[in-house]
């Protein structure tokens, strides 16, 4: 048995651990998750993990995802937390970067390098605070599993997906925390809200075709494909989705009522109301994050149209891009587009993301949030008011997505939470020179050890 860590000594830990995830190439073109995740197994075994407890397991030896289970106390009725943490990074090119992207480079008080902010850091973090509870001797009150998985990003492998459904006993879950979303939004640091994201998106494209026997374009006919497909989009413009509200977005309008003033806050309360104020939702509209959390948004994003200047078109196909409020299928939503365009000459048609094409979509739906958690509310309440004193929790809806879809699909309840402070305009995530202040990393290590300690002591 090794002796407990420090603060000091668990940033130095997390800090070595972080530096070796951005140095293994994750991405999905030339990278390997498997690297990656036995380099954790390997911490965990060294921090006296029985190997029992530790597997490496995927589709394929490049898609390895790592699930480590931290046993609790012998015998809990409590099911266990899952935390769930992608591996993998998006691609990053050295000639578009100031630094090597695959290096681990630290600079003017921030760690540089592809995966600082997305999400290698809680990667680090998350492996870092159980081998401190580890060696501090902590025994939880119940299981505590972690998932580091791949393809959250692209690819075809998604890990989280390929866990429940070959290994699901592995991960099964009383619920999920994924750091890959929420954390501490800052203004030059100065703390303004702390995130827990309780709800997230459902994702969809839909092919619009029309097609055409065209001919000379000298004698233009009535009909005319991409007039079909201009006709169907100047529609989509025009009506936007119903409102709605589930339990977290009225959570979320209901405390930026109380962080806003004036006429926004009114707003914000006037759309709690029953019934809301159309006019509050039409003024609120105006900006796409709250437009986008009051709505399933569907809007073009890609054309394509006719052979030759002169020519007729033979076809004309757009994509509309969904993100789809919880509760509704993608089915649902690409038959509410066939009617809003009303016109049978068109196919609207499912496009995976592996690109094939579908007559249909899926009929499963992005689960509507049940109530939050009273438990995780009060562990993330008390951890937050202990590191960044006074400042409010506000549960979010995720208006892209993450890997919690595929657990919440499977009816675990998923939290995004993290204790990494960003400001609101440095988001790098995906981008070029991505980086994390120092700072926000240790007291990220500091957070998740706290908030498990908090989730898991009776
Ligand atoms: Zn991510």
């Amino acid at each position: 048995m090794s002796a407990p860590l420090s603060e000091t000594e668990s940033h130095g830990l997390g800090r070595d651990i972080f530096k070796q995830l951005i140095e293994i190439n994750t991405t999905d073109s030339i990278g390997s998750t498997t690297v990656a995740a036995n380099a954790m197994a390997q911490r965990l075994l060294e921090a006296g993990f029985p190997a029992a407890d530790v597997t490496v397991l995927g589709p394929n030896d490049r898609k390895g995802n790592l699930v480590a289970r931290y046993r609790g106390k012998r015998g809990s009725k409590l099911r266990p937390i899952l935390i769930i943490a992608h591996l993998d990074v998006v691609e990053a090119r050295r000639e578009d970067w100031t630094t090597n992207p695959f290096e681990f480079v630290e600079k003017d008080g921030y760690f540089y390098g592809r995966g600082t902010q997305d999400m290698k850091s809680s990667d680090a973090i998350v492996v870092t605070d159980l081998i401190r509870l580890k060696k501090a001797g902590y025994v939880p009150d119940r299981d505590i599993i972690l998932a580091l998985t791949a393809d959250e990003e692209g690819g075809k492998s998604n890990g989280v997906q390929w866990l429940l459904d070959n290994h699901r006993d592995l991960i099964d879950a009383d619920y999920a925390l994924n750091p890959d979303s929420g954390g501490v939004v800052t203004d030059h640091g100065r703390p303004l809200t702390m995130e827990i994201e309780a709800t997230e998106k459902l994702y969809a494209d839909f092919q619009v075709l029309a097609t055409n026997p065209g001919g000379h374009s000298s004698l233009p006919r009535p009909d005319n494909a991409i007039y079909h497909v201009v006709d169907a989009l100047a529609r989509l413009q025009a009506t936007p989705f119903p409102f709605e509200m589930n339990p977290v977005t009225r959570d979320y309008f209901t405390q930026m009522a109380s962080l806003e003033t004036g006429a926004q806050a009114a707003d914000f309360r006037a759309i709690t109301m029953t019934p809301p104020d159309p006019a509050a939702i039409l003024r609120l509209s105006q900006d796409p994050r709250y437009n986008s959390t009051m709505r399933t948004t569907c809007v073009a994003t890609m054309m394509e149209a006719g052979h030759a200047p002169n020519a007729l078109p033979q076809r004309a196909e757009a994509n509309v891009n969904c993100r789809i409020f919880p509760g509704h299928s993608q089915e649902e939503i690409r038959l509410d587009l066939v009617k809003l365009f009303d016109d049978p000459t068109l196919s609207v048609r499912y496009k995976g993301d592996d690109g094939e094409i579908s007559d249909h979509g899926s009929d499963r739906k992005a689960m509507v949030p049940p109530p939050l958690r009273p438990d995780v509310m009060k562990a993330l309440h008390s951890v937050t008011e202990e590191l960044w004193p006074g400042t409010p929790v506000v549960p979010i809806m995720e208006t892209g997505a993450s890997d919690s879809i595929h657990t919440m699909a499977a009816g675990i309840p998923s939290y995004g939470i993290s204790g990494i402070a960003i400001d609101h305009d440095d988001n790098r995530m995906h981008g070029r020179d991505e980086r994390i202040p120092v700072e926000s990393f240790y007291r990220g290590v500091d957070f998740y050890y706290d908030f498990l300690r908090r989730l898991t002591t009776p």
